[in-house]
């Protein structure tokens, strides 16, 4: 494909207004794509060089992208910074000096896919001296045969944010759209999905049975996203074989699965109530880690399915070491633990774990273990849809005893008040909490349901639990705020069932001066001079911005509100009351709270207060 045309889909998404808009304009865009490209133009939209869990980036910060717009087009490096900071995005200086070029270049070709795609490889893997040099010829090589609308996007590659706030679900939806033709000449599934329509009125059904399509042929895909998250791969497979060609992906060493997700409840008799006899395990406070084993190559993501294996070195030996077969994928919990008093460090301990510089010095000074909770593959056998009393029992047989990884500590009850005092002793030990776990559960990768619960301490008179909010626009600081540029944000949660952030609070309090120049300094860069399209909010910013950030608030409790959108109903949403902003997560915009969790937890508040 031209990039001309991939350009000017992205221009379209870029304008269009609503998320239903997004996601047709991408099912157009996927129908024109042959396979062999499709991953690529994946990777782009969302301002990847690869699949996420690669981590592979173009390592060209705002000074050598300025500097390779400015060489391609024959403008100082100044000319290129002052018209940065005129508006506020290098892809729009770009697109203007692409169209006021002072110099034409001896060669230019026209671009396609492959080409761009390729320019970007190069520069992402060039290494050594004389690489920045090498990165800029590159890049202005592209910027040198672009048009002022590829220029644009081009520009935005390298620093990986497109703007187009294209989500994972956006694209499942698109490719649901465009294969729904291939499942309804499948008779088995349409004669089920029309068996379910009977009760239907005659003139509904046509419209119902076309929705159960596109919602079926979507849960196909996620269904293989969930095992094998590699958007760019299944969409190459599904360009290339259809929907048959998902019969053949499976779980991968070396590709993360997406991990499973705790729900809350209350009180333990609420857990045993709904799964009965239940595995409780104490809830570690550190880093959740997947561990591959094929070989003697270890590969260990995080809970965000980013590649970490390099920061934890005492963890790829450990588990060379005690994991007893040829290949395996487990999951467990790794916190520093102080040797000499044998209790846990607290989290903030642990985090300073997560570097990039002097990895060994800090290994050996907070080293971790890891505490296994799961197993999901054992030489190439795949235990997702094993019950997990038998993973667990199959876990205990894989790890070998040593000083890195250890299974961790839990009962199995169905008694409340059993189950209460180990919450106290987990309590008293540092640990966060408990997490149950149903024992007749298969592994549910990528979803929150009942197979986990979790338990944690309550914190009198707020809310149980901290709410991971979506950042989706900022008010200018009144008073002294004003030389911040910053004095709140606004903020939201997920919606799953519309892939929409609905807006939950105005966020002011528990952000230092520091913290406000800081964030100032990132969300101008994802501003956005028009409400984003997968954003739904009845409060209007100052600046809207591409969901993209989120950051943990604790709030006083969660209250009914006419102006909030999250979880809105007959004029009615829900809305954070007295919030207060904790910390920076690092989650995806569509793993923040759910407004399915909210009302969960609004729910639970009542009957605390209740119990009072
Ligand atoms: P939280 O902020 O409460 O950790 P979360 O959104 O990161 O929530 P959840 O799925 O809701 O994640 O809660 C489960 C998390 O608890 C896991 O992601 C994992 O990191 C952590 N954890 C600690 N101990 C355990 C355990 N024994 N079993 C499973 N998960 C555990």
């Amino acid at each position: 494909m031209e990039f001309k045309k991939l350009a000017n889909y992205f221009q379209k998404i870029e304008n269009a207004s609503s998320r239903l808009d997004m996601t047709n304009i991408l099912a157009e865009l996927f129908a024109e794509a042959d396979a062999k490209e499709i991953g690529k133009i994946i990777y782009l939209s969302q301002g990847e060089l690869s699949a996420a869990y690669v981590g592979l980036e173009s390592g060209m910060g705002e000074s050598l992208i300025a500097e390779g717009v400015a060489k391609a087009n024959g403008y100082s490096k100044e000319d290129v910074e002052k018209g940065y900071k005129d508006l506020g995005d290098l892809g729009l200086v770009a697109e203007k000096l692409a169209g006021n070029k002072k110099q034409r270049a001896l060669f230019s070709s026209k671009l396609d896919v492959e080409k761009v795609f390729a320019n970007f490889y190069k520069i992402a893997n060039v290494e050594g001296g004389g690489s920045q040099q090498l990165k800029i010829k590159l890049f202005a090589e592209l910027l040198n045969s672009a048009s002022p609308v590829e220029a644009k996007f081009i520009a935005r590659i390298p620093a990986g944010n497109m703007r187009l706030g294209i989500g994972d679900p956006t694209i499942m939806d698109a490719f649901a759209i465009n294969l729904s033709d291939e499942l309804r000449k499948n008779k088995k599934v349409i004669v089920e999905l029309e068996s379910e329509l009977k009760e239907k009125k005659e003139e509904k059904r046509k419209t119902e049975l076309d929705r159960k399509i596109k919602f079926r042929v979507r849960a196909m895909i996620e269904e293989k996203y969930n095992i094998h998250s590699d958007l760019g791969e299944i969409a190459s497979i599904l360009k290339g074989k259809g929907l048959k060609g998902l019969e053949n992906v499976e779980i991968t060493p070396g590709i993360p699965i997406r991990p499973t997700l705790a729900e809350r409840l209350e009180s333990t008799e609420k857990i045993v109530e709904k799964i009965g006899k239940c595995l409780v395990e104490a809830k570690y406070d550190g880093f959740r880690f997947q561990v591959h084993k094929k070989g003697e190559e270890v590969t260990i993501f995080s809970r965000q399915s980013e590649n970490m294996t390099h920061m934890f070195p005492e963890i790829v030996e450990g588990a060379k070491k005690q994991i007893n077969s040829k290949s395996a994928i487990i999951e467990g919990e790794a916190l520093a633990l102080d040797e000499h008093t044998g209790q846990y460090f607290p989290f903030q301990v642990t985090i300073q774990r997560k570097r990039k510089y002097d990895i060994d010095e800090k290994a050996k000074e907070f080293p971790l273990k890891l505490f296994a909770f799961d197993v999901m593959m054992v030489d190439g056998k795949n235990l997702m849809d094993t019950a997990f009393e038998k993973r667990r029992a199959a876990l205990k047989k894989l790890i070998k005893k040593g000083d890195v990884i250890e299974l961790t500590d839990g009962i199995v009850s169905d008694n409340p008040k059993e189950i209460d005092e180990y919450f106290e002793t987990s309590i008293e030990k540092g640990l966060e909490g408990i997490i149950a776990k149903d024992l007749k559960a298969k592994y549910i990768a990528g979803a929150r349901k009942f197979a986990w619960i979790k338990l944690k301490r309550s914190y009198k008179g707020e809310l149980s639990d901290s709410v991971d909010v979506v950042i989706v626009g900022y008010f200018k600081g009144r008073g002294k705020r004003v030389q911040f540029g910053l004095g709140g944000l606004l903020t939201a949660v997920y919606d799953e069932d519309e892939d929409k952030f609905k807006s939950i609070a105005k966020v002011g309090t528990g952000i230092s001066e520091d913290k406000m120049v800081e964030l100032e300094k990132m969300l101008s860069k994802i501003s956005s001079s028009k409400k984003p399209a997968r954003v739904d909010s009845g409060i209007e910013p100052d600046i809207w911005v591409e969901p993209k950030y989120v950051i943990e608030v604790r709030a006083d409790e969660i209250t009914r509100s006419p102006t909030h959108t999250a979880g809105k109903k007959n004029d009615e949403g829900y809305a954070l009351r007295f919030p207060r902003m904790i910390s920076d997560r690092t989650k995806k915009p569509e793993e923040a709270t759910s407004v399915k969790e909210i009302l969960k937890m609004y729910k639970m508040q009542k009957h605390v207060q209740v119990e009072d």
